[in-house]
């Protein structure tokens, strides 16, 4: 009766393995492409100024009840936020039209994406048990983890095409509609693909969602990064939007984080969104009544700092123009540092095409590096990615690109 007769050392995440070495290494010109976090041109986290304004505002208000339980769904004000961010709903002067389709979305808080995307997973293992999850391969690593977790069977979908660097939407396209069952989930990255950096155009956001409406699968949406990856919340909600006003008929659901486009990566801010076919109040009062029950098992209800901050940001017009331009900020210089690595490396004559590198879109890149050439790079340069060659663009800097891309072009040669 001891767990410690089976008990066997998982394997090591890759990226806490990566992040460890990092630190230990004592070369000054040491760069880190690992963790998915933003990083400001002197390598520094970067609390959001609308952030750190409203901190203090919450300070100096000094609600009594600040620190009591909410309900277990959540915050409800804060959740119709979130709810009005993702679909694109005016919270003010929202017409009839978008009061009936509100009513066909069942929110609830959750512990950031990752608590999203599991408590979303139990709840269709629970009560919709599909045969199988779809995911992209590459995906998320963590996809793997709370899928199997929720004991759903796993299958890949094609997804990067490694000769031409870009997405495989030929393959993808076909693996599902020859293999994909009747009421299979298919996890879909909104925006910011991670880790490929890739994703769909419109045109192909609408022939995906063609395919789950005649196929009659379930979209499972992963949103990690939107307003992160383009600079507006509208462009990168985007394909979700499409699906739920385009396909009424279709029931999907959404894995909604803060922690990138509020900077706000421990506070755990999330929320997960559950898309009906019928608007009623009825229906959607009783998803939520089951999402609690599995929310009070595990987790009695979200956190409340996290999401204080961000309600308070999306309440007041005047904020939420000023969170729109630290978007900007942030997405702008993750833009500019992968124009400055592509330049680089066409200055060098770098062997390869590198457009893809400017083509991608949000936080990570996948340069084709072989895991020859990223161990090289760590043993030679001190340059850490991981061996997927997925290379986190934040970690770049006005400073470090041209060592970083000299460093590259070594080892490609
Ligand atoms: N999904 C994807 C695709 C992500 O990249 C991340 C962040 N790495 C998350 C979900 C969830 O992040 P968090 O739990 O910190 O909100």
């Amino acid at each position: 009766h001891t767990v410690l007769a089976t008990l066997a050392p998982v394997p090591s995440d890759e990226i806490f393995d990566l992040n460890r070495a990092y630190a230990r290494d004592t070369f000054p010109q040491k760069v880190s492409l690992g963790v998915g976090v933003y990083r400001t041109d002197e390598g520094k986290p970067w609390p959001l100024p609308v952030v750190e304004k409203v901190e203090k505002k919450l300070l100096e208000e000094n609600d009594p009840s600040r620190h009591e339980y909410t309900a277990i769904e959540g915050d409800i004000p804060f959740l119709e936020l979130a709810r009005d961010l993702m679909f694109g709903f005016d919270g003010k002067n929202a017409s009839a039209e978008q009061e009936e389709a509100k009513k066909r979305i069942a929110s609830v808080q959750a512990v950031a994406g990752t608590g999203a995307n599991h408590l979303g997973g139990l709840f269709l293992a629970t009560h919709m048990k599909p045969k199988n999850v779809w995911l992209s391969d590459p995906s998320w690593a963590n996809h793997m983890t709370l899928w199997e977790m929720a004991g759903v069977p796993r299958k890949t979908y094609p997804y990067y095409e490694p000769k031409t660097r870009s997405l495989d939407f030929t393959g993808m396209m076909a693996t599902l509609e020859a293999e994909a069952q009747e009421g299979d989930v298919v996890l879909l990255h909104a925006c910011a693909h991670n880790p490929t950096g890739l994703d769909p155009t419109k045109e192909q956001w609408m022939e995906i969602a063609d395919l789950c409406e005649r196929k009659q699968l379930f979209p499972f949406f992963d949103s990690a990064y939107q307003g992160f990856a383009s600079g507006s919340v509208v462009e990168d909600a985007w394909a979700v939007r499409y699906f739920f006003q385009h396909k009424p008929h279709m029931e999907m659901c959404v894995a909604q984080s803060f922690s990138k486009n509020f900077g706000l990566y421990g506070q755990r801010v999330g929320a997960f969104h559950y898309v009906t076919t019928v608007a009623g109040v009825d229906i959607r009062d009783t998803v939520v009544n089951n999402l609690c029950h599995l929310i009070r098992g595990e987790f009695s209800m979200g956190p409340r700092g996290g999401c204080s901050i961000v309600k308070k940001v999306l309440t007041s017009d005047e904020l939420t123009a000023e969170w729109y331009e630290d978007l900007k900020v942030m997405s702008s210089r993750i833009k500019a540092m992968r124009q400055a690595l592509y330049k680089e490396l066409v200055k060098l004559q770098t062997p390869g095409t590198w457009e893809h590198i400017v083509n991608q879109n949000g936080m990570f890149s996948y340069t084709g590096l072989t895991p020859a050439q990223v161990t090289a790079l760590k043993e030679k340069y001190h340059v850490y990615l991981l061996q997927s060659g997925r290379a986190s663009i934040s970690g770049l800097s006005e400073k470090n690109v041209a060592y970083v891309a000299q460093a590259i072009d070594d080892v490609v040669r």
